[in-house]
């Protein structure tokens, strides 16, 4: 049997222990400490953003980010619908309620026209919604302009959703810095990792201030223990500050690994019937996080699940594309506008094992494998149609 190959598994650098044993050597355990200012400084300088907040996760970041546009109970916000259900938790956190909207097929992201009618309609009724958060997904920049365009209009503060999309660009500029505010994941199997952690990033010292403020219990400035406020526990700690450390020094390769990864799929498999690759829009700079593919079933021979579980049977994992949030139980009587897109992308969409760390020969067993599916689900077609004929 093969070692499995995996969807996305962390991958550490050189220099992510000796950082974390330097938080131990010097008793940084806990609540913050140096590892935690110099991540925050560190990834402000590769992002080009002004401030940023370390956090606990990205889920953390999103929930802190929406408290501090004035998301309250009852209000409404704006959300890509083909992306993790953690876009919209923190909505539901608040009391708000989701609002979806369907995808665009160069980018698989927020499609912009859907958003401005939407807002001039919502204007027209009086019924504006408090924010849209907008998802870069699986390391693609959604068309950023056009969105910030028609929120502005409105004055609609934006929040980038950029969890899978660190390393990633609009225009030569990061993903993240566009909106009000941004927010990145280190979760285990995103591009980098703190094996669990998340950034906030801001213009605004007094926004940022407030963040940081409500990330820690939000302690009034009193040597007592003194609370005006509800807070959460939601700092990242000092030890995997330094991991992220370790990790943003090895940002630029893993993206490069995963373009890499891309590459050698789309360079072997464009050319089998039925497999479309997911585009990389032209006002952007991907990073890959996970390649994704698109299956015609009558022209590949099987259809996405089909083939899907006989990679599994070969231990190697794929994954749909994400389930639409439309699509989920949990938000079954929320407002979706269009849905088509993103239903379809869902219904023929896989993720393919796209680690940093996947070598050569891990990507040749995945790639073999697609190829002999292929060819066997052509072959045995008419085999099948000749013989209910001879049983005819
Ligand atoms: C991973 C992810 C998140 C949540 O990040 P965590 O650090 O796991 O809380 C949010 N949004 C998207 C699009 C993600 O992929």
């Amino acid at each position: 049997m093969n070692k499995p190959i995996l969807l996305s598994t962390p991958h550490m650098g050189d220099r992510e222990l000796e950082l974390v044993k330097e938080a131990f050597e010097t008793n940084w355990i806990a609540p913050v400490g140096p590892h935690v200012d110099a991540f925050e400084e560190e990834f402000c300088q590769v992002t080009n953003a002004r401030y940023g907040v370390a956090v606990s996760s990205g889920t953390a970041a999103l929930h802190l980010a929406l408290q501090l546009v004035g998301v309250e109970a009852g209000d409404e916000v704006f959300c890509s619908t083909l992306t993790f259900i953690a876009s919209a938790n923190p909505i539901v956190y608040l009391g708000a309620k989701p609002v979806f909207i369907d995808s665009d097929r160069n980018s698989w992201n927020m499609n912009p026209e859907l958003l401005a009618e939407a807002l001039d309609r919502r204007a027209k009724k009086g019924k504006l919604p408090k924010a849209v958060v907008l998802v870069h997904l699986y390391g693609q920049s959604a068309d950023i302009d056009p969105i910030l365009q028609a929120c502005n209009q409105y004055d609609i503060p934006l929040i980038e959703d950029a969890a899978e999309a660190l390393g990633a660009n609009y225009k030569g500029r990061s993903l993240g810095t566009f909106g009000r505010i941004g927010i990145y994941s280190f979760n285990g199997n995103k591009i980098i990792t703190t094996s669990g952690g998340g950034m906030l990033v801001c213009e605004d010292l007094e926004l940022v201030e407030k963040a940081r403020f409500l990330a820690t219990q939000a302690r009034d400035r009193a040597p007592h223990y003194q609370h005006s406020e509800i807070g959460y526990n939601y700092r990242l700690s000092n030890i995997l500050a330094g991991i992220g450390r370790g990790q943003l020094a090895v940002l630029n390769e893993r993206v490069a690994a995963r373009r890499r990864n891309f590459e050698i799929y789309y360079q072997t498999l464009k050319n089998l019937p039925g497999i479309e690759f997911m585009p990389e829009a032209n006002y952007g700079y991907a990073t890959r996080w996970l390649t994704c593919i698109t299956i015609d079933s009558e022209a590949f021979g099987t259809n996405r699940e089909q083939l899907r579980l006989a990679l599994i049977e070969q231990q190697i994992e794929s994954r749909p594309v994400w389930k639409p949030l439309h699509m989920q139980p949990i938000f079954a009587e929320c407002e979706c506008l269009g849905g088509a897109v993103a239903e379809d992308l869902f219904a023929r969409g896989l993720c393919l094992p796209s680690g940093s760390n996947l070598t050569d020969e891990d990507l040749e067993i995945v790639i073999s494998q697609i190829q002999i599916v292929h060819y066997q689900s052509v072959r045995n077609k008419p085999k099948l149609l000749n013989s209910s004929l001879v049983v005819i």
